[in-house]
């Protein structure tokens, strides 16, 4: 039996050279180990541009391992044996070979690393878990500012991650023009005119790896949501960098303005679609925030837009996978507004009538991308204002974007945007009418629904809801400070009209079950 002093287990979240695993490697007693598990594909139903992304990131990841001559082994999915766990593979290598000690770089799902830690446990080899140094943050960092504090708020860790790493800081150690947050200025809509000329995407056509992978999940997930003749993700760290040196030439000036605003038809904006490459690790966050910042510095981007990008990276992104890791596996569990709508239909064929979320699920199925204001106030709202039972709405998050790992994904969707925490990560339930989707889109004026209706036999869906969520929790929202003003306007309803809200919302939901919304 082959003796190996280390083996290091990569899994497809961790494509780097300079991830922690691979520190002190010697190839004469060390071996890489690299599998393609079916699980990760089927656990929840995942897009096939999802599963595109992370196995063609994987064996592009891999040609360049054995192109440095690491000893490496690598399972492929179409191999001779596909596994359905990580640990199902990891097993039957573990079994044909001697190791002394096995090394991965933190998962980034609570489950897998369970997972490894009992299976290590079973077959007595030692596990060695090290920090993922491709965070700014650790672990152990998020607990030290969370220890203590009744409320947890991105904002104070934020500041504190602008100091510890000198970002957008002037020589007094002050924030960059006075002040932290240029947030109220990255709220605005494209009006009436829409959007300014919008830069070519960066389009990355796939090469024949990638197509010999779309060709494999075509055949192995024929079934699954989504489509793949759009497939514009750069997998290679290579083309990741281009992919944010294009963003912040052309793309950055704009971010700040229009984070927010949402337009038929346009899936990225001015958005840097970095996500999923920032997620398996292509991209280094702290080179990205440097070229960001380099980029204000010689007058290419305003101060807002910067720090508007900064604030996504350095701190919503650290701050969310500090939220996961303090309170996993328990957040799984929370369901704080009880919460127990079944996920509608529309979610996997885009198939209704209210514009925005057609639109929104419509992008969603062809590129397997939405942005943030679209997950959190159009798909995030509508299941918030429904009811959607958090584990249904959790699954579809996970399964549908190209960006999805459990780390990120699940705060957002079930602290953020469905309060299942009852306040942990935001202040308040993220709720408002049609709308702000109509001040922020031009969603609404191709819908058949009127935003400013709840009633009216064309009562926008989200409007009936919004009304009807806060006459269902008005008691627990009574006591959110921050909730009493919207609150206190049901007060100003008489009786009858909210009857007939509930009836319409009702009405509303029977469709839903019926796919007839
Ligand atoms: P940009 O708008 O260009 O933002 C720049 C970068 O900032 C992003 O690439 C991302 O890395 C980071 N970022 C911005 N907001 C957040 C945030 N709230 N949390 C963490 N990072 C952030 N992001 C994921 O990477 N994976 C997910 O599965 C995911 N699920 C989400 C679910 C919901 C309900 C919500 C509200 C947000 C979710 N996000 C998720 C965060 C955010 O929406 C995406 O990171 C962003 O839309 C990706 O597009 P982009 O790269 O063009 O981002
Ligand atoms: Fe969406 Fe309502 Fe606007 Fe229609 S009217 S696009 S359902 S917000």
């Amino acid at each position: 039996m082959q003796h190996i002093r280390h083996l290091i287990f990569i899994l497809g979240d961790h494509l780097n050279e300079s991830i922690s695993s691979l520190d002190g490697f010697d190839p004469q007693q060390d071996h890489v180990f690299m599998a393609e598990v079916m699980g990760e594909s089927n656990k929840v139903w995942s897009h096939k541009a999802r599963i595109v992304y992370f196995l063609s990131a994987m064996r592009h990841f891999h040609q360049i391992l054995l192109q440095k001559k690491y000893p490496i082994t690598y399972y492929p999915l179409d191999g001779q044996s596909s596994y359905t766990t990580f640990t199902d593979a990891l097993t039957v290598f573990l079994s044909e070979f001697q190791v002394e000690k096995v090394i991965v770089t933190e998962p980034g799902e609570y489950a897998v690393k369970e997972e490894l830690i009992d299976l290590c446990h079973l077959k007595g080899v030692e596990l060695e878990l090290r920090t993922d140094s491709l965070f700014l943050s650790t672990v152990d960092d998020f607990s030290k500012f969370a220890q203590g504090k009744k409320q947890l708020r991105m904002e104070y860790f934020y500041r504190d991650m602008r100091k510890k790493y000198t970002v957008l800081m002037d020589e007094n150690n002050q924030p960059e023009g006075g002040q932290w947050n240029y947030d109220k200025e990255n709220q605005g809509s494209f009006g009436k005119k829409g959007p300014p000329a919008i830069p070519d995407w960066p389009a990355f056509k796939p090469d024949a790896l990638t197509q010999e992978v779309m060709r494999l999940v075509e055949k192995h997930f024929p079934n699954h949501p989504g489509s793949l003749e759009h497939f514009v993700w750069p997998v290679t760290p290579v083309d990741a960098q281009k992919m944010a040196e294009h963003f912040i030439q052309y793309r950055l000036p704009y971010f700040g303005q229009y984070q927010d605003a949402m337009w038929s038809h346009e899936p990225f904006l001015f958005h840097s679609g970095l996500s999923a490459a920032l997620n398996l690790k292509l991209l280094n966050p702290t080179w990205l925030i440097q070229e960001a910042e380099k980029a204000y510095h010689l007058g290419q981007a305003p101060l807002a837009a910067v720090e508007g990008f900064v604030r996504q990276i350095l701190g919503w992104r650290e701050f969310i996978r500090g939220m996961y890791w303090t309170f996993m596996p328990d957040y799984l569990e929370w369901n704080a507004l009880d919460a127990n709508q079944p996920l509608p239909e529309l979610f996997w064929n885009g198939q209704t009538q209210m514009n925005c979320l057609q639109q929104t699920v419509g992008q969603t199925l062809e590129y397997g991308y939405a942005h943030h204001i679209q997950r959190l106030m159009v798909t995030g709202l509508f299941s918030l204002l429904l009811g959607i039972e958090p584990k249904a709405i959790h699954q579809w998050y996970l399964a549908i974007y190209i960006d999805a790992i459990e780390w990120v994904e699940l705060p957002n969707i079930l602290g953020m945007s469905q309060y299942v925490d009852g306040g942990k990560l935001a202040s308040k339930p993220y709720i408002a009418t049609g709308k702000y989707i109509d001040r922020m889109s031009n969603y609404c004026k191709s819908c058949q629904f009127n935003p400013a209706h709840s009633t009216e036999a064309d009562a926008c869906p989200f409007t009936t809801f919004y009304w009807d969520f806060l006459i269902r929790h008005e008691d627990m929202l009574k006591s959110n400070p921050r909730m009493s003003l919207q609150v206190r306007n049901i007060g100003k309803k008489s009786e009858e009209t909210l009857r007939a809200i509930q009836d319409k919302a009702a009405q509303y939901r029977t469709q839903l079950r019926e796919n007839a919304l």
